[in-house]
């Protein structure tokens, strides 16, 4: 997986110029030469062999071979609102949601949040998204929206089919009621200092499921990962 590259427009016709950060690395950093070969996605779900043709000072120029539908997707929506963490836990944190397949990620603004993500915390993010799913495979990119309160959030998942807030301790639901099939599961998972118990009931009352992960208390990006690993191989 290591040779993969991302374009950030459709390719679809016999070429394609990898620009920005993706034509420094692989430059810079793989020493790439002309005549070498390599993968391609455009987050189309496909992947494309690829020959560099020519380097330039900021672009490289890529003749296209053998398209590739190669599915590495969940087959169902998984959907995961979580309050960031701070600093480095936010990347650790969305790096392991692409890897483990997650559809969406939404910043979530509760009563007790304290990141409140911006638009250039938000790119650095959907930055490391590109870089996980060079490394993990994806074809598609985990889309990162823009934060929502918790309550816009309830509503947007009004029509999923499965809804899990994650709270400690003294929660019901188990891991064997994840086993029935779902098309379409949104999680929420909540601050450091934890939901509060009006949005546990706000949630309550729009059927969602409260969900334990144990008896210890998890930090929130644990927490995160934890529920979508269990989703994702129940
Ligand atoms: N004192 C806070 C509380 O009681 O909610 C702890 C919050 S915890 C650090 C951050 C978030 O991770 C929680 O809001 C919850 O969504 C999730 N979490 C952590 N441990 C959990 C557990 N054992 N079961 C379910 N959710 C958990």
């Amino acid at each position: 997986m290591s040779r993969r590259f991302f374009v950030d427009s459709p390719i679809i016709g016999e070429t394609a110029v990898l620009t920005g950060q993706e034509a420094q690395h692989l430059s810079k950093v793989m020493r790439a030469k002309v005549g070498d070969e390599l993968i391609l996605f455009d987050g189309s779900g496909a992947e494309f062999a690829a020959r560099v043709e020519n380097i330039g000072r900021s672009a490289v120029d890529m003749s296209i071979g053998e398209r590739c539908e190669v599915d590495r997707e969940l087959h169902f929506r998984l959907v995961i609102g979580v309050s960031l963490p701070k600093g480095d836990r936010q990347r650790w944190l969305v790096e392991k949601l692409v890897e483990l397949g997650v559809t969406e990620t939404v910043p979530l603004v509760t009563a007790r949040s304290v990141a409140q993500p911006n638009g250039n915390a938000l790119e650095r993010l959907r930055r490391a998204v590109i870089e996980a799913s060079k490394q993990c495979g994806r074809n598609r990119l985990m889309a990162i929206r823009e934060a929502s309160t918790f309550e816009a959030f309830l509503t947007s998942a009004a029509d999923s089919d499965r809804r899990l807030i994650a709270h400690p301790p003294n929660s019901h639901e188990v891991a064997a009621t994840w086993k029935s099939p779902s098309s379409h599961v949104v999680v929420a998972v909540g601050p450091e200092g934890g939901f509060t118990d009006e949005e546990v009931a706000q949630a309550e009352t729009r059927r969602w499921n409260k969900v334990s992960l144990g008896s210890r208390v998890l930090r929130t990006e644990t927490a995160a990962v934890a529920i979508a690993a269990a989703i994702v191989i129940a």
